[in-house]
């Protein structure tokens, strides 16, 4: 069973399958503590926060209401509900779950998964599924960033506010060689102007991928 916050249906905003429309799943939790989460509603897991599939469907806001749900459910929902053929398994930290029978169920109705993990867990999914691991490096929660996530990585989405921030990428990197064929790409943090020039120029400089928050500028989901 997965503890769910919310599921919904939009285009992907940011990363390499950005302007893909999507089926967001976000599941409930992550002891990560990033200082500029977007999605704190998701840390705990509360007990008094549990409700039913049927409310959390509906929910149009950000809260910290949570189901459980099985695989099946999820999948037979996305059929019945959306017609997006790519999922993207997100949070609070997803890879806390065991992945794999949902990108199994997923695959088999024809879906292609995406998972994004802050690269704090190992990735439990099926071979096929494109992870994106935005590591969230000496954060609050003190969690290391596992060598089997960055190995895993189709995708590097790594947010960046500051120099620092590229120097710490830098360092990971040198510490967990990437395949030729996994992406490496830089986020500006909240849009703003320095972060955003920082990140073209490092780009350039690495032949690396900018990324920005689409779903941010269109303010949509
Ligand atoms: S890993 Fe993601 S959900 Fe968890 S605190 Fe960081 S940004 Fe928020």
């Amino acid at each position: 069973m997965f503890k769910v916050n919310e599921i919904f249906e939009t285009i992907q905003g940011e990363g390499f399958f950005t302007g893909v429309p999507s089926i967001f799943i976000r599941l409930q939790g992550c002891p990560v503590g990033c200082a500029w989460c977007d999605t704190k509603q998701t840390w705990d897991v509360l007990e008094e926060k549990e409700t039913d599939f049927g409310t959390i469907i509906v929910k149009s806001g950000d809260d910290e209401y949570w189901c459980q749900s099985s695989a099946k459910d999820l999948v037979d929902y996305c059929i019945a509900h959306y017609s997006a053929k790519h999922v993207v398994i997100t949070g609070g930290e997803p890879c806390q779950y065991d992945l794999l029978p949902l990108t199994s169920e997923l695959e088999a109705k024809g879906y292609r998964c995406q998972i994004e993990t802050s690269g704090t867990f190992e990735v439990q999914a099926t071979a096929e599924t494109w992870v994106t691991v935005s590591p969230k490096i000496g954060m609050k929660g003190k969690l290391p960033i596992a060598a089997s996530a960055m190995s895993r990585a189709n995708e590097i989405k790594h947010p960046v506010g500051k120099e620092s921030d590229i120097d710490e990428l830098k360092a990971l990197l040198a510490a967990h060689p990437l395949s030729p064929a996994t992406e490496v790409l830089l986020q500006p943090i909240s849009q703003k102007p320095r972060a955003t020039k920082l990140c073209i120029d490092t780009c350039i400089e690495n032949n690396w991928r900018l990324s920005v928050q689409t779903h941010k500028y269109l303010n949509i989901a």
